[in-house]
């Protein structure tokens, strides 16, 4: 048997369970099915079809809702190197010339191993982060410094570049997806697009059960939580809302233990420390 490409295999024992995203996994398998089943192909197999990998997908819906920590689960799935991630805004805010120096810098890595490895190199992701404020500017007379355009020209060709690689994946990431310039949702760009939205009842009794994992299993959450219950009260909230509220039971039940006085400075207590059902009715006021 030949052995595939190392880009072309999934990491060994992964597992979506173990990924710690609650409630995208319907998403997760379309993601797969219509954006990297070609990665895992027998080798050759991709070359018989004629056809390329998918080089670019974006992820888009409310703030909060798992794109980032997807767009690193699928990085680890595909055994790739740790992610770069650009932050939109951030690239557009440097001096003229900078950005493009930065941009032209992502992709240096791993354009030199592709010419050195071809096939056999890893795979290199590329994350962009608040993508439509790089694109929304396009065109736009109030760009000002006039670093958008470019900025947005450059990302495109090296995006177009990117069809001569077979090692990088482009992930978009955006709230905004009507502020998308059309010209990045082309074939051979951003050609899958996925919507992450709310999670649902399930997905937020999966999301809850993901943040609260560690406590549970320590024995420092209390019995009389109703994670069930707390699905249903949690309505419209995104994952980012859910491990907030999580992270606030457990200060409630800190304020517990924690007595801070004048004369005796700080005491704690908390061999007894458990999160329970009030804390997690407090944190939902
Ligand atoms: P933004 O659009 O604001 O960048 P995002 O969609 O990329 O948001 P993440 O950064 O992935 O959201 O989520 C922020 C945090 O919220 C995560 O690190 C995680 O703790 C929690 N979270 C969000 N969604 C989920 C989810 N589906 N399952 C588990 N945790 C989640």
């Amino acid at each position: 048997v030949k052995k595939a490409a190392p880009n072309a295999v999934i990491a060994p024992n992964f597992k979506f369970e173990d990924m710690g995203i609650g409630g995208l996994d319907q998403e997760f398998s379309a993601i797969f099915r219509r954006a990297f089943a070609s990665r895992v192909f027998p080798p050759g197999l991709v070359e018989k079809l004629g056809i390329q990998h998918v080089k670019g997908i974006l992820l888009h819906g409310p703030p909060g809702t798992g794109k980032t920590l997807m767009a690193r689960q699928i990085g680890k799935m595909l055994n790739a190197r740790e992610p770069k991630i650009v932050n939109g805004p951030e690239i557009l805010s440097k001096f003229v010339g900078q950005s493009e120096e930065n941009i032209r810098k992502l992709f240096e890595d791993a354009e030199k191993e592709y010419k050195e490895k071809g096939d056999e190199s890893g795979l290199h992701i590329i994350i962009f982060d608040e993508l439509d404020a790089i694109f929304k500017q396009r065109g736009s007379t109030n760009s000002g410094t006039g670093v958008g355009d470019t900025v947005v020209n450059q990302v495109l060709s090296k995006m177009d570049g990117v069809d001569q690689l077979n090692n990088i994946l482009i992930i978009g990431m955006t709230n905004r997806i009507d502020m998308i310039d059309e010209a990045l949702l082309r074939p051979g760009r951003l050609e899958v697009l996925m919507e992450i939205s709310l999670p649902d009842e399930h997905g937020r009794y999966q999301i809850l059960n993901i943040h609260t994992a560690k406590m549970r299993k320590n024995g420092v959450m209390d019995h009389d939580v109703d994670l069930k219950e707390l699905s249903r009260l949690t309505k419209n909230f995104s994952g980012a809302e859910i491990g907030g509220l999580v992270k606030s039971a457990t200060s409630f039940a800190f304020n517990r233990h924690v007595k801070v006085g004048t004369m005796a400075g700080i005491s704690t207590d908390v061999e007894d420390l458990r999160v329970n059902a009030d804390d997690f009715a407090h944190a939902l006021e």
